[in-house]
């Protein structure tokens, strides 16, 4: 990849504060450097909201709010469609973008762009589903009107391992539904969020419908808008300890609440699936997104017969994976966020291997620039793994052995988390038992794969609630209204 192409990019990028359908400055004029987390150096400044850019965010979401929930919903899905086509159009652009910030190949960073793109296809789609109900009185006189309405502002604060996808799931509902909104990027990732709005304004959201406050203080900058009693959503996709916090603020006003949040994905393989699929889909539930996904497979629990081939031959195919700054040709695992994320990523392991674990491949930091660690596979997990019980949120493979149905279940089932299970077995009876035992939101049964736009995405437990994507999606952001009728 040649620099005077990124440069380009970036160059095309705004850096400003979003705000009421222009770009300006934060207030006071302080900005923020983005790096790359391949080289760590700086790829531009971008303005650093302020508590004040915020609010004016809010305002502008307010004030066109009204006549936003009345424009047609075939308008408002045009908008969408158009948005679709052009995150298409500009797919390589936004892909270089996306790699340059956050580090993943550029193979995946188009990937995310297209399956970003798709939710605003199906929401285009959705917007003139929006339907109400006319019922009949089971006591006999009267009817019953049901509507659904916008909900209204919202915020939505997104994190920066998908930085494009994890907004497009938020805003392609919330204007099918006709709800105005500020968002909140992550601070590793602004740049693609800001080329995405640019994008919105292009494909025709008016003024004020989507505001950006880029920023380095999230919480400072967007405590205020919990206070203010006119915003009436928060939809937060991140870790589940500030999806607490933010649970509490939204206590306040009782806004209405989507809470997607961290994992802890069991992959669970019987003595009867089919090894070959098992080997190749654990790569994708593992290594896509260089491990840092919340539906990344974070324990394999694999039964005993199995166990010992699978493990080598997961090691053998994780070992020989390339390692590297994503802009590189034929790079297939990029760098961790930050030096936080690596150091995390490499004391799980380091406490694995000190509880008896076995390296089989990888276990270590790879060069002396950029946040890189070496796709890792172990087996020989004790019970008291840390790992076991944490997001790991890199490309470390954890292998431990079952003997019973009931042990593989309960093992998978033992995390305060229930985002995703992926189940391998070839038998239809254990595979629809134990999709009903796992305690989870989604299942990829002989599948390491279960993201689409069109299914609901969500989880239970401490993985937070609400769904996006699918029919689900954009209920988060209809109110339900009733009228009793007397003719
Ligand atoms: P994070 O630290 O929780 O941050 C997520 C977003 O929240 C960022 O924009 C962050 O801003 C902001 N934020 C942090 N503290 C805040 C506060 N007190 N008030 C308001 N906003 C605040 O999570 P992350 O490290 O970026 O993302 C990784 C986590 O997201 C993982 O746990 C992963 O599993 C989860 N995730 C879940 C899903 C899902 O659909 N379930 C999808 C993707 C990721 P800053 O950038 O300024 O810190």
């Amino acid at each position: 990849m040649d620099t005077a192409q990124e440069k380009a990019v970036i160059d095309k990028t705004p850096r400003g504060v979003f705000v009421g359908g222009t770009w300006r400055d934060a207030s006071g004029g302080a900005t923020f450097a983005v790096t790359d987390p391949a080289t760590e150096q700086t790829l531009c400044e971008v303005a650093n909201g302020t508590v004040d850019d915020a609010r004016a965010a809010l305002d502008a979401a307010v004030a066109a709010q009204a006549e936003w929930a009345a424009t047609a919903p075939r308008e408002r899905g045009e908008i969408l469609r158009r948005a679709f086509e052009l995150l298409n159009e500009r797919v390589d652009e936004l892909a270089l973008l996306m790699t340059l910030e956050m580090g993943k190949p550029l193979a995946e960073s188009k990937g995310e762009v297209s399956y970003a793109a798709e939710f605003f296809r199906w929401f285009s789609e959705e917007a003139v589903r929006i339907e109400g109900r006319w019922s009949r009185n089971p006591a006999g006189p009267g009817r019953l009107l049901t509507m659904r309405q916008p909900v209204g502002p919202c915020l939505l604060i997104t994190p920066w391992n998908f930085p494009i996808a994890m907004g497009t799931r938020k805003i392609g509902p919330a204007i099918a539904a006709g709800c105005t909104m500020v968002v909140k990027p992550a601070q590793q990732t602004p740049l693609s969020m800001l080329l995405l709005a640019d994008i919105l304004r292009k494909a025709g959201v008016p003024a004020g419908v989507l505001n950006v406050v880029p920023t380095t203080k999230a919480s400072d900058v967007t405590g205020p808008l919990f206070d203010d009693s006119r915003l009436r959503k928060v939809s937060f996709t991140g870790s589940t300890p500030v999806g607490k916090k933010l649970m509490e603020q939204a206590s306040k006003h009782l806004l209405r609440v989507s809470m997607e949040l961290g994992g802890n994905a069991p992959y669970v393989v019987f003595d009867d699936a089919d090894l070959d699929a098992a080997v190749e889909q654990a790569l994708i539930a593992k290594m896509r997104n260089i491990g840092e996904s919340c539906v990344a497979a974070n324990r394999f629990h694999v039964h005993e017969s199995v166990a010992d081939e699978f493990a080598e031959r997961l090691a053998q195919k994780m070992g020989s994976m390339k390692v590297g700054r994503g802009t590189e040709e034929g790079v297939q695992v990029g760098p961790l966020i930050d030096e936080d994320q690596r150091g995390k990523v490499e004391s799980l392991v380091d406490d694995a291997v000190g509880k008896g674990a076995k390296v089989l491949t990888g276990g270590e930091r790879v060069g002396d620039r950029g946040h890189f660690y070496a796709p890792t596979v172990l087996s020989g997990i004790s019970d008291d793994a840390t790992l076991l019980r944490e997001e790991i949120f890199g490309p470390v493979a954890p292998v431990k052995t079952f003997r019973t149905d009931d042990e593989a279940v309960a093992a998978a089932n033992d995390s305060d988390y229930g985002l995703v299970a992926y189940v391998f077995t070839r038998d239809l009876g254990r595979a629809l038992r134990v999709s009903e035992a796992l305690e989870v939101g989604m299942l990829g049964l002989n599948k390491g794969l279960v993201s689409n736009p069109a299914a609901p995405f969500g989880g239970v437990k401490e993985s937070g609630f609400g769904r996006e994507g699918g029919r689900e999606g954009i209920e988060e952001y209809l109110s339900v209204k009733y009228v009793a009728v007397d003719l």
